[in-house]
């Protein structure tokens, strides 16, 4: 160490214990002007390390988790004096009073808590940017303002949600910008790469992901957001470019179970938010655009979750840049955007410190009334386990992530209840095993909203999916009861593995994702696995298709090895595994049948680049590389052509655009390749690159004749907007048709509920599987433009075309949507693992 560092480093510390030492500024601390250049995400985190070193007796930085390249996630807390002295009674205090935990809260006053979030789109930059001045201001010792808000407020601040997509954006800037950036649209500092900066490490979006928490940041931020139950969370963002700034009060729809006191307070804040941009002349707009629906949010989940949610957009985004010319000939530059989201941070916690009695009594009493009296027609659910319990138990881990209370209804009874599978009312069995849950708990608006069968849309123009009911994304078979039913006893869902010593097999059912992630663990510590093609019957148990079958015959190099690998995969997954002593079945094929097919283990490559939608593509990498842990080739789209494709098994295309991609000797390349034994899997929009075309069976569905009389040319023209979406399904439920003998349907029934958010469809194929299929009457839950809704009946869904020695697979809707349709994913996985073989 060099003496003059060691100085440096003393005085550092030295400034680190005087309390009176004035705080440097981020402009002084990290050696910049405000707006002339993109802080990295490492030099924001070491200006909050710095602030919160300052500042012992205001600030608290806690590092929450870490990205999937290895960025810090952290928050700082920043409370008055008197309140950072007692910050962990405010926090227990703020829990105990919405029953999150046991005990009466103590007689402290309660402060509001406001929690900040910035760039959850990592290219949305000014976000990560405002930061360190919001903090720096937050703990100016001559602000009055600030001090005010301290008072009686607890400031968490989240500088980065997404510092993969900041960095990614921030360090791809750097490295175009000159000397001098360069306003003009046209330059290169202007076009982001594809993927962009918008998602994370997996190329998700993590403001689609609060609810389900998918992703590895989300899971981590959740748990700690839960920890402090904020009374208003403000989430940070940017829009396009020319787009004034947007604020609260938020736009139509809102869910019908906001209550009073949350859609009175959008419009209070509004009255914050505008000040400054009255004064500045600066433009905005507000109740447009930006709806509160769709509960996996940055906004949506705090207010389900009694907390006011707030988005905040200014106009920029990754085109922006540190300047770009406007249509109206200004410049916008990253120094007017930080100005304009720091004015909103102190507008927002104004408007909280202004109401925060309030906010924390209407808090309380909005936990209070939903739990003891829960809002909607439902109070309680009922979720059948028996031979569902693979598939339950996947629920479970999800309301257990979430902190949700349920149990067993330990006796047999009979009920009243709405079926979610048959889409009507009636009587239900309530049997001893089955999983019971009511509203009549902490955060049970949240939980029934989730649960919902189907959400009222207040109005149809919504930004997202209008339709997320978890019994159809779990393939539960549920009921929803307008009586409260109380669990008796704990729910407890042992798997059994029973060994033996002279095995001749181990059967493992086939009813769920973990089996697959069972199948796909096995299948790399280099185990054979059988599929069975039918069910059979064997030592007085039913077995249905699908069923893994391993064999000692083939894996008899492992020895002892063998069930050991098994019953270890097993145990940490949770799955059930069967030995048994015989190769012959009392009913249906003996295992030595060509009924019961080995299945190879595929080598699997699939595309990205310029043309795929990137989240599609994101929802495969992330399903291979994370969920199932097994092995993906990703290739760069202008390599399809040239790739050696006879060392892949199975080619996977995320939905996108292919017109340029797929040109007529890469498709040439391919339909050879499939010819010769490859499996083709296409996704959603990916299917129209393949239908219509030489050798492919699918066909796009004629649209009806449009016999449009003279009347109905006669449009209004402010009714475009509204007029469009008739051709749209934003995300609806429809009930699909299966055949369950074909091998793309195992593990499930004759009904799959799919998620649909494409208004194209296809025909039934002519020859080919039609494995799923919706039939005239089967929209379920959610909207669907009148003309969509038209153009999906009688349409194809799941399909197989077998070609040569291969197969190519249609699937018309994203099974992997937002990693969090679960039912989907064994479907997608009979895709890669299962048929062909
Ligand atoms: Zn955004």
């Amino acid at each position: 160490m060099q003496k003059t560092t060691f100085i440096n480093l003393m005085m550092f510390l030295l400034l680190c214990f005087t309390s009176q030492a004035q705080m440097q500024s981020p402009e002084e601390f990290l050696k910049f002007k405000k707006g002339d250049r993109f802080l990295r995400h490492h030099q924001v985190v070491s200006y909050y390390e710095y602030v919160a070193a300052q500042n012992p007796s205001q600030v608290k930085l806690i590092q929450y988790g870490s990205t999937n390249e290895g960025r810090p996630l952290i928050v700082a807390v920043v409370a008055s004096p008197e309140n950072f002295a007692s910050l962990e009674e405010i926090r227990t205090n703020n829990l105990k009073s919405i029953g999150l935990l046991d005990g009466k809260p103590s007689s402290r006053k309660q402060p509001a808590i406001a929690w900040m979030s910035y760039n959850v789109h990592g290219n949305e930059s000014c976000g990560t940017n405002t930061a360190p001045f919001v903090i720096h201001e937050l703990l100016n010792p001559n602000s009055s303002r600030s001090k005010a808000i301290l008072a009686n407020t607890v400031v968490i601040l989240d500088p980065s949600i997404n510092p993969d997509g900041y960095d990614r954006y921030a360090n791809w800037y750097n490295q175009k910008v000159g000397a001098r950036f360069n306003a003009n649209a046209a330059a290169w500092e202007h076009q982001e790469p594809w993927p962009g900066g918008r998602f994370n490490h997996y190329i998700f979006d993590l403001n689609r992901d609060w609810a389900w928490q998918v992703q590895k940041e989300s899971q981590e931020r959740m748990a700690l957001y839960r920890q402090w139950m904020p009374q208003l969370h403000a989430d940070f963002h940017e829009q396009g470019v020319e787009s004034p700034y947007y604020f609260s009060p938020a736009a139509k729809p809102y869910h019908e179970d906001i209550t009073a006191w949350q859609r009175e307070f959008q419009k209070i804040i509004g009255d914050y938010n505008k000040k400054d941009f009255d004064k500045n002349g600066w433009l905005y707009f507000s109740k447009e655009r930006f709806d509160l629906l769709y509960p996996s949010y940055g906004d949506t989940y705090p207010t389900y979750n009694g907390a006011f949610g707030m988005t905040y957009e200014q106009g920029g985004s990754g085109r922006a840049g540190l300047g770009i010319v406007k249509r109206d000939g200004d410049t916008l530059t990253l120094k007017q955007r930080i100005d304009h989201h720091f004015s909103t941070s102190f507008a927002c916690l104004d408007a909280i410190s202004a109401n925060a009695d309030k906010a924390v009594n209407e808090f309380v009493k909005f936990h209070d009334n939903t739990s003891k009296n829960p809002i909607g027609p439902y109070k309680s659910y009922v979720i059948k386990t028996k031979g569902e319990e693979a598939r339950v138990k996947e629920f479970l881990n999800y309301l257990d992530k979430e902190g949700f209370q349920y149990g067993v209804a330990g006796k047999d009874y009979m009920a009243n209840g709405y079926s979610y599978h048959d889409d009507k009312s009636g009587f239900v069995k309530v049997e001893a095993e089955d999983v019971v849950f009511n509203l009549y708990q902490p955060r049970s608006m949240f939980l029934k909203i989730l649960m919902e069968p189907k959400t009222m849309v207040e109005d149809s123009m919504t930004y997202d999916i209008t339709s997320w009911s978890l019994p159809y994304a779990y393939g539960l078979k549920a009921y929803a009861l307008k009586d409260r039913l109380n669990p008796t006893a704990k729910a407890n869902f042992e798997n059994k593995i029973t060994k033996t010593d002279n095995a001749y097999a181990y059967l493992a059912r086939w009813q769920s994702f973990t089996d697959l992630k069972f199948l796909s663990a096995i299948m790399q510590k280099g185990i054979k696995v059988r599929s069975a093609a039918k069910s059979f019957e064997m030592e007085g148990q039913t077995y249905p298709a699908g069923t893994l079958v391993i064999t000692r015959t083939g894996n008899e190099r492992l020895g002892a090895q063998l069930e050991k690998i098994l019953t270890d995969e097993a145990t940490k997954l949770g799955v059930g595994l069967t030995a048994v002593t015989t190769g012959m079945a009392t009913k249906g094929s003996d295992f030595g049948s060509e009924n019961v097919v080995f299945l190879k283990m595929p080598k699997v490559a699939t595309v990205a680049g310029e043309g795929i939608s990137t989240t599609g593509f994101g929802e495969v990498w992330h399903f291979f590389d994370q969920q199932i842990q097994y092995p993906i080739t990703v290739l760069p789209e202008n390599t399809l052509g040239s790739t050696n494709l006879s060392q892949f098994d199975v080619l996977i295309l995320p939905g996108g655009n292919y017109n340029r991609i797929l040109n007529e000797s890469t498709l040439g390349k391919i339909k050879e390749w499939v010819r010769n034994g490859g499996r083709l899997i296409a996704i959603e929009n990916a299917l129209k690159a393949l239908a219509g075309k030489e050798g492919f069976e699918l066909k796009v569905k004629e649209d009806e004749k449009k016999k449009e009389s003279d009347e109905s040319k006669l449009k209004i023209y402010g009714n475009a907007e509204r007029e469009s979406i008739s051709e749209e399904t934003p995300g609806s439920i429809y009930r699909v048709t299966m055949d369950t003998t074909h091998p793309l349907a195992f593990g499930y029934g004759n009904t799959y509920f799919s998620l649909v958010l494409e208004g194209a469809s296809y025909q039934y194929l002519n020859d080919g599987w039609n494995v799923g299929i919706t039939k005239s009457k089967d929209l379920i839950a959610g909207f669907a433009g009148v003309k969509a809704q038209e153009k999906l009946k009688n349409s194809l869904i799941w399909g197989v075309q077998d070609m040569g020695r291969g197969n190519v697979v249609y699937l018309a809707n994203n099974p992997l949507f937002r990693g969090f349709w679960q039912n989907g994913k064994l479907l997608f996985g009979n895709a890669v693992f299962v048929i062909g073989n």
